[in-house]
């Protein structure tokens, strides 16, 4: 898994320029699929077992959080906004390269504040980006506003199983849906006419979902997406307590399926597959929130890894939770297979 993993990574995907990583995913799945296209709104949506009346549809989002090039200084310097950056503070310091109107442009990001007296987090209007232009002259003939700018930061593998980097929200979970549709046989499913899929604009209002749902109509659908674990220093135990390593996270979530919930959680423990709960008490923030009410309503649940740093520049998963995160969508469709909910 790791091989599709780290090439997905490394291609970057802010909001609306999801098309690089999209073709990588289209390759990864056609081979396995009976058919693969790309959307009007830039999905890539694949089948196995078209045309059966009981459809499914598994989706991770292909879209990325990155920054916003909206003005340049007389100077030269970049300001910039956030696409669903965690925190500005994080930013400080990291290399960046800008989407330019060319090639990609070497940055650096840095910060009006020196030093803060009243120790306030830094905001993301303190930051400006570094491209060592001479003016604003200089700057304009490599960038423009409305340029892409995202952290360069290579993948690494960080040992005890565990690998560092960056887009890993929703990578992982493009990479375990391409490992369900490869490694589930058609007879695995042959009641289902099952759809995989990566959606675009996840971050900013799940746009490329919500028009998924509405042309494919299908019977259920589980949004495969990350979430923050709980075992690092400053987790508050009242926002639960998921781990790395622990496998995949099922949710408590008010507006989403509990039938779809209960079967999933019946099925991690009839393969002896671990799993962990945590609890949403209003909306899951995912796909499936907005797949939930599309067309005349849609039953729709969460799968998730767990992941340390979100939205961060360096973000954390394990292995073995994507490996489990397979397994239990194999099994859960091959038991929907046999009793549809
Ligand atoms: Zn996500």
């Amino acid at each position: 898994m790791k091989n599709l993993l780290f090439k997905l990574i490394q291609t970057p995907s802010l909001v609306g320029s999801e098309d690089a990583v999209l073709e990588s995913f289209r390759n990864a799945m056609s081979p396995h699929a009976d058919n693969t296209w790309t959307d009007r709104v830039g999905n890539v949506i694949s089948v196995k077992n078209a045309g059966k009346k009981y459809k499914v549809l598994l989706v991770a989002h292909a879209d990325e959080v990155g920054l916003l090039v909206t003005n340049i200084t007389e100077k030269g310097f970049l300001l910039c906004k956030s696409m669903g950056m965690g925190a500005a503070a994080m930013l400080v310091g990291q290399r960046v390269s800008i989407l330019g109107k060319n090639e990609a442009i070497p940055g650096i990001i840095q910060s009006k504040i020196k030093k803060d007296k009243n120790e306030k987090p830094v905001k993301f209007a303190d930051l400006f980006i570094d491209i060592g232009a001479k003016d604003k002259k200089e700057a304009e003939k490599w960038v423009s506003p409305g340029d892409y700018v995202y952290v360069t930061s290579r993948p690494i593998d960080f040992g005890n199983g565990l690998v560092v980097g960056k887009g890993l929200d929703d990578k992982a979970g493009m990479t375990v849906i391409a490992h369900v549709m490869k490694e589930l046989a058609h007879k695995d499913v042959d009641k289902i006419c099952l759809y995989c899929a990566a959606a675009v604009g996840e971050e900013i209002n799940s746009h490329g979902a919500r028009a998924m749902a509405a042309a494919l109509q299908p019977d259920l659908a589980i949004a495969v997406d990350v979430t923050e674990t709980m075992d690092k220093p400053g987790s508050d135990p009242i926002d639960g307590c998921v781990e790395l390593k622990k496998g995949p996270v099922l949710a408590r979530v008010p507006i989403l399926c509990r039938r779809i919930e209960e079967r999933l959680r019946a099925t991690a423990q009839q393969y002896r597959i671990p799993c962990q709960t945590e609890v949403y008490p209003y909306l899951s923030y995912t796909d499936a929130d907005y797949i939930h009410t599309a067309a005349q309503g849609i039953l729709s649940h969460i799968v998730s890894i767990p992941l340390r740093y979100m939205h961060s520049p360096q973000e954390i998963i394990a292995v073995q939770d994507l490996e489990h995160t397979r397994d239990l969508l194999k099994a859960f469709l091959k038991e929907l297979n046999n009793a549809p909910i």
